[in-house]
């Protein structure tokens, strides 16, 4: 059997690093804890976890320096937990490199499907997939291509470029300002209405329900996420 993947808990809080450990653990994990930012980095050079759960509220220094570093010197995927409130702080971890946030108070089926996704990515890269399927919904990226039940869809060139940019990191939510400054380019980064009414259109075509969408998902105020683990 493959060695367990590591992770490292940074959360000051002992309940909720405690919430976390529990739940990692019991589903096979090797785990380290660090409260401070400071035990965190002399952890991470002897543990090498492969990926870090990463509180941004931490008493010795802001958790968004942390990501870099931790990006930088450990190659380790970064999920940031963060509370439901601070919008603004999950678009600037997305920013520095974070792979993902979650929420709290978090549900544990979501931290583990959060964490699965991040180190699949880890593990494959983001070239992999050329083909990528969400539901009945086919993402052909070679071809620029999409079939919904077998059938082309067609869609606009930015309705295209912007399905495309969420489903070469499938499950993970795509910042705003990186969906519009890949597709529209960055001068045009603050225009999120032009994503809004892509997505929309994009969401008629494909969702089996769009007023109520399962596909592409919202995250409110930081992004979207084209979902394709059930
Ligand atoms: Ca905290």
């Amino acid at each position: 059997m493959a060695a367990q993947p590591r992770l490292l808990i940074v959360e000051d809080d002992a309940h909720i690093r405690r919430l976390l450990r529990v739940a990692v653990e019991r589903a096979g994990y090797a785990v380290g804890e660090a409260a401070t930012a400071r035990e965190a980095l002399s952890l991470a050079d002897i543990d090498k976890p492969e990926l870090v759960l990463l509180d941004l509220g931490l008493p010795d220094r802001d958790g968004l320096e942390l990501i870099q570093l931790f990006r930088v010197h450990t190659g380790a995927a970064v999920i940031v937990v963060s509370a439901r409130e601070d919008t603004s702080e999950k678009v600037a971890a997305l920013d520095l490199g974070a792979d993902d946030y979650l929420t709290k108070p978090f549900d544990t089926e979501e931290l583990l499907a959060r964490v699965r996704t991040a180190l699949r990515h880890r593990v494959t890269g983001e070239a992999g997939r050329t083909l990528v399927a969400a539901d009945d919904v086919e993402i052909d990226l070679e071809r620029r291509r999409v079939r919904r039940s077998g059938e082309d869809v067609h869609l606009s060139p930015k309705e295209y470029d912007v399905l495309a940019e969420l489903a070469k990191r499938p499950d993970r939510v795509i910042g705003h300002r990186q969906l519009l400054r890949t597709v529209w380019g960055p001068a045009q980064e603050n225009q999120v209405d032009y994503l809004r009414i892509i997505v929309r259109n994009l969401r008629q075509k494909l969702e089996r329900d769009p007023a109520r969408p399962a596909l592409i998902t919202n995250e409110p105020g930081v992004g979207y996420r084209l979902v394709t683990e059930t």
